[in-house]
């Protein structure tokens, strides 16, 4: 079976030669383990981090050893109490085809309440991030203004909507393309929306928001966050999930330069890591299938096919080539 391999740590632009796919065999479980066939892969920007030597949240990736990431996949053999053949279970073992783990690290996946795919993204990781950002760190109220960026990605289209859901007054989304601009305004109904390649984030946020912004969530850091900064109204709430435009860079950057504002109109900031709020899953998987079966809440995926196609599609990632969530799909 196959597994991908970080083979040196990149410097700034990650590229192919990075990385290399190695075939590796298969280990029959143990007492308590299960093998699982990969189904599905996720590929995410925080593993961007983890290819770094520096330590932070998460532990950097070994060199020439498997990467770790999120994945679903079939049980094919169980020597663990309450897993059979044919169960699906969401694990950690992602980059592979196959991989042989303690079951108690995984949790059962229903593929009938479902799709699978849906446990890496909006039943998952990346709509966790929304809704514990928006109703937690945000404390969203109705007749909030937000604005997200990275808006037509996994995190950022879902938390613009839920902003809707939960009475927005307005939501307002950047993104990295004309189409992916349209999505948002004629299919998950945001209010406004720009591209932010088209001009100055600054001024085309202002022309969006001309009464400021009482929420920015930040997927995106930057020239991004010192534009919000600049809208914010008094009492604004920045939720910091991510600084993508930065994760690349070989030098430190500038902005935001206009912190300082933070004192005059008494916004707070404050980080998000999704792992310290899964206590709220039964609640936010509750509330948002629910809106995702009844059509209000809209979703989208890129799927690329194979394990070949894995590094491609993390690369593809960290450039804007995903409208949602960013996956991989590997044969049944
Ligand atoms: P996305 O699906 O949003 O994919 C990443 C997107 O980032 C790309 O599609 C691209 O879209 C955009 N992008 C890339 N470079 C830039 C740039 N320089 N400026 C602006 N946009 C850029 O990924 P996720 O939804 O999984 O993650 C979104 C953010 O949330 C990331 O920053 C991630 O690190 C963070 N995150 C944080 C978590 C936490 O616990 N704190 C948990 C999960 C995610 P475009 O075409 O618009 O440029």
């Amino acid at each position: 079976a196959r597994e991908w391999h970080l083979a040196a740590r990149p410097q700034g632009w990650p590229v192919p030669t990075d990385f290399a796919l190695v075939e590796a065999p298969v280990r029959t479980p143990g007492p308590g383990e299960i093998l699982v066939r990969n189904t599905h892969l996720s590929v995410d920007p925080y593993m961007r981090g983890r290819m770094s030597a520096r330590k932070s949240y998460a532990e950097p990736y070994e060199l020439d050893k498997p990467m770790l990431g999120g994945a679903v996949g079939r049980v094919v053999a169980s020597q663990a109490e309450g897993f059979a053949e044919g169960d699906y279970v969401l694990h950690f073992f992602g980059w592979r085809e196959y991989a042989t783990f303690d079951a108690k690290t995984s949790v059962k996946v229903d593929p009938n309440a479902a799709p699978l795919s849906t446990y890496l993204g909006v039943l998952g990781m990346p709509g966790l991030t929304a809704y514990a950002g928006l109703t937690r760190i945000a404390e969203i109220k109705a007749g909030d203004v937000v604005f997200v960026s990275g808006a037509a990605g996994a995190v950022g289209g879902i938390v613009g909507q839920i902003a809707k859901l939960k009475g927005a007054a307005r939501v307002i989304g950047s993104a990295g393309s004309d189409e992916k601009v349209k999505l948002l305004v004629e299919e998950y109904g945001f209010d406004a929306a720009f591209n932010y390649k088209n001009g100055p984030v600054a001024e085309q946020l202002q022309a969006a928001a001309p009464d400021g912004i009482d929420v920015y969530f930040d997927n995106v850091g930057g020239e991004h966050l010192e534009a919000a900064i600049e809208v914010m109204n008094l009492h604004g709430r920045i939720v910091v999930c991510g600084m993508i435009s930065q994760y690349n860079a070989t030098e430190p950057t500038a902005a935001p330069r206009n912190l300082a504002q933070i004192i005059a109109k008494r916004f707070r900031m404050e980080g998000l890591l999704v792992g310290d709020h899964y206590d709220l899953q039964p609640k936010f998987v509750e509330e948002v299938s629910a809106w995702v079966r009844s059509g209000e809440l809209k979703y989208r995926e890129t799927v690329t096919q194979g394990i070949d196609s894995a590094v491609d599609a993390f690369l593809g990632l960290l450039s804007g080539d995903n409208v949602g969530k960013m996956l991989i799909k590997l044969p049944e």
